[in-house]
């Protein structure tokens, strides 16, 4: 079987310079040079496609990544896709391409905590789950996956929950979708579908603002009409604001600015009918919002990606 592995930096890629800090040094070729108890009948390849920190990614940058993934799909010699990065924005980078990617080749994303200059590094690991995961029959059709740390989660559903910690990667409610025994990649759950969206490159922007609510929030910090093209906000409980941030959010609301709500909860959603008091559930759905069920950063990208797709209504309900 072959297995393409593209890196794009991060910790698993990281040296330790003369200046005593780490930062992403180290090729494809080196990642795959000493990946332990690979099986000899996987043949490995690599891209190099960046060398950069994830906190650096661009939307552009993102959707480059997924057209090259989309041109190793249709590349039959292919039977598995390796994407390697940093942790901090993986969940966005990996739940970006999910969304874009309409292939059936594997696709897996996998960084590391420690880089290689630091006891027990976890980069080898990790690499040789996602090299498995990629080709493992229950990966097809699962949609984009994430291996990290003895488990394999969904795209859609992981996120980076520890700044420090190997298990930082956890699906809030569901859990992974497959475990890692010995040698085998043993698959456990499904997650629906994500609906994949065709982008008009021209049309993907970053001004998509993403603010978390907080209690007694200043009105101020809600933008201007004019700033962003939409704006996204993890609201909190089951869909609850102050009410000093309504008049800002009517005025977006009046010169058609998109409002995307979420929950800041790390599990759960929105509610649409449990309470009516102002700046309730209801507040939102008067005030014409989506309503999502993922987080705000994955909310934010997913709304990148309709926008530059002109399907709101695909990707989100809107009670
Ligand atoms: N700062 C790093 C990055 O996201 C952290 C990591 O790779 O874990 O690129």
């Amino acid at each position: 079987m072959s297995v393409i592995v593209i890196s794009t930096g991060g910790t698993i890629a990281s040296t330790k310079g003369s200046g005593g800090g780490a930062s992403p040094e180290l090729t494809g070729d080196d990642l795959v040079t000493n990946v332990p108890g690979l099986s000899d009948d996987i043949e490995l390849t690599t891209y190099d496609f960046s060398n950069i920190p994830s906190p650096h990614f661009s939307v552009n940058q993102m959707h480059k990544l997924s057209e090259l993934i989309a041109d190793y799909d249709r590349d039959d010699t292919v039977d598995g896709i390796v994407i390697t990065q940093g942790t901090d924005t993986l969940e966005e980078v990996a739940y970006f391409v999910d969304l874009c990617y309409d292939g059936d080749t594997p696709v897996v994303f996998t960084g590391a905590m420690r880089n290689p200059s630091l006891a027990s590094p976890d980069g080898p690991a990790n690499l040789l789950i996602a090299i498995r995961t990629a080709t493992s029959d229950g990966a097809r059709g699962r949609g984009v996956l994430v291996a990290f740390n003895d488990q394999v989660h969904a795209a859609k559903l992981v996120t980076k929950t520890h700044s420090m910690r190997l298990d930082t990667f956890r699906s809030p409610e569901l859990g992974p979708l497959a475990v890692h025994d010995e040698e085998t990649i043993r698959w456990r759950a499904s997650v629906d579908s994500t609906p994949t969206i065709d982008i008009a490159p021209e049309t993907l922007t970053n001004e998509v603002a993403a603010l978390t609510v907080t209690v007694d929030m200043p009105p101020s910090q809600i933008p201007e009409p004019d700033d962003f093209e939409s704006v996204v906000l993890a609201t909190t409980g089951a869909g609850h604001i102050p009410t000093g941030i309504i008049s800002p959010l009517e005025e977006l609301a009046r010169e058609d600015v998109p409002l995307v709500a979420t929950t800041r909860c790390l599990e759960g959603r929105l509610a649409t009918s449990t309470y009516n008091y102002r700046g309730s559930e209801q507040t939102l759905v008067g005030l014409g919002c989506y309503f999502s069920d993922r987080n705000l950063q994955k909310t934010r990208i997913a709304t990148i990606v309709a926008l530059a797709g002109r399907s709101l209504e695909t990707m989100f309900d809107r009670p």
